[in-house]
């Protein structure tokens, strides 16, 4: 793959991956077009040596895996895994407010975003519906995605806060509502249901309930002097970064052994959810390959101890205005190359054997890396690998690109660090 090729594929799933369900189904796309053969969980599965699957799970997560090279029973399973969630508004049912001429939606705040950046921006809709069906236990489920700007949340004008700049906590109830663009005849009652119906070809009756997320329409923008770079600003690159890395390793090829991508939903609220991380999924999907393969239980309890996690997510970048912010002696800037995260706390999951791996095969190909650990005085949040690790408890890496405005409606890359991170996931799954 090219060093333009990476940019190109991220930018695509930034602009496709506009809901955890538009990423998920942007990765199958992707693995669907490159030959995988879609499984399902509640169904046997019959796998053969050079075979390449995947499965989806509630719509919002997705596993993928390679059976490579000359595998033997108890091969280990070579695992990355990323989010495919992030932080954001999300509409309530009966979302429509009519208030003295305006039509404004009802939202409340998913994950930890940085509320005042969701300000002033052009905002659409994307997500998916649950329609009535002819089988009540199996309903049909649609995504959406409105695409076009149909929603702002204006700011307050100083004049009306002089004290605007000295910083505005936001009231999520009251201060989050977006006013719609809508006039006329279509302000009316339910007229979210009415968009979403005509979007959707169904009856306004049809549309049962719905998960659908406000987004920033923002199209990706390099920053910097020529054609790409040296920056990315974009919405989304935590941890859309992460996962176009992961997809883009695996469809490069793998060595020996069973290649695995684990893409969850709901790692901005906990992981702690059935398509999340902190679930049984993976284990459940890895017994079941091991089956798949003939394999027993024993085998596969056996073939753990062969594995490895690489849990990629962002970390922080060093910021030049926030110098106090940062670790005296392990920084990240951008364009510095991935970073590798490090915690005694273990909310990184970073073991130094596991690094050993990952450092290892950087030094080897030639990819450029930093060590990231926090401020000692200071916190930081976990990852996924954290929390997947005492599922599946396998050495595990917590690496990922540096970022700038982390949670922020708008987040800065370096576009640098994104090829070596796709750089690194291919050289993993190859070993
Ligand atoms: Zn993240």
């Amino acid at each position: 793959m090219s060093e333009n090729q990476v940019m190109e594929r991220l930018v695509q799933l930034i602009e496709h991956g506009t809901s955890p369900y538009h990423v998920t189904a942007d990765v199958e796309r992707q693995f669907r077009e490159a030959g995988y053969t879609r499984l399902f969980m509640g169904r046997p599965w019959e796998l053969e040596r050079g075979g390449r699957y995947y499965v989806t799970v509630h719509d919002s997560s997705l596993m993928a895996f390679s059976i490579e090279g000359q595998v033997g029973r108890t091969a280990g399973f070579r695992i990355a895994a990323a989010h495919t969630d992030f932080p954001g508004l999300r509409l309530k049912q009966k979302p429509e407010l009519l208030r003295n001429g305006y039509a404004q939606l009802n939202v409340e705040v998913y994950g930890g975003a940085i509320l005042n950046t969701w300000l002033d921006r052009p905002l659409s809709a994307a997500g998916r519906v649950a329609l009535r069906g002819k089988d009540v236990l199996h309903p049909v489920t649609r995504l959406v995605d409105l695409k076009s700007p149909l929603f702002v949340i204006p700011n307050l004008a100083i004049h009306l806060n002089r004290e605007i700049n000295k910083g505005v906590e936001l009231n999520r109830q009251k201060e989050l509502l977006p006013v719609a663009g809508l006039w006329g005849e279509e302000m009316k009652e339910g007229y979210f249901r009415k968009i979403l119906a005509e979007e959707l070809a169904v009856e306004g009756a049809d549309i049962l309930d719905y998960e659908i997320g406000l987004y920033n329409c923002d199209r990706p923008e390099y920053v910097g002097r020529g054609e790409a770079g040296p920056y990315l600003s974009a919405p989304r690159i935590d941890n859309l970064s992460g996962v176009q890395a992961i997809v883009s390793g695996m469809l490069e090829g793998g060595g020996e052994g069973i290649c695995v991508g684990a893409f969850f939903d709901h790692e901005e609220i906990g992981s702690r959810t059935k398509q999340g991380a902190g679930s049984q999924l993976l284990s459940l999907v890895l017994e079941k390959i091991a089956a798949g393969l003939g394999a027993g239980r024993t085998e596969y309890l056996d073939a753990l101890w062969e594995s490895m996690l690489l849990s990629v997510d962002v970390g922080h970048a060093y910021h030049p205005n926030y110098p106090e912010k940062m670790d005296l002696t392990n920084q990240s800037p951008l364009n510095h190359g991935l970073c590798i995260k490090e915690a005694c706390a273990q909310t990184y999951a970073t073991d130094s054997r596991a690094v050993a791996v990952i450092q290892q095969i950087c030094m080897e190909e030639g990819i450029p890396f930093t060590k990231y650990f926090n401020r000692s005085d200071g916190t930081s949040g976990g990852t996924l690998g954290a929390i997947a690790s005492t599922m599946v408890p396998v050495p595990t890496v917590d690496a990922g690109i540096p970022l700038l405005a982390m949670h922020s409606a708008r987040e800065l890359m370096g576009t640098e660090d994104e090829r070596a991170l796709a750089g690194l996931l291919g050289a993993y799954y190859r070993l």
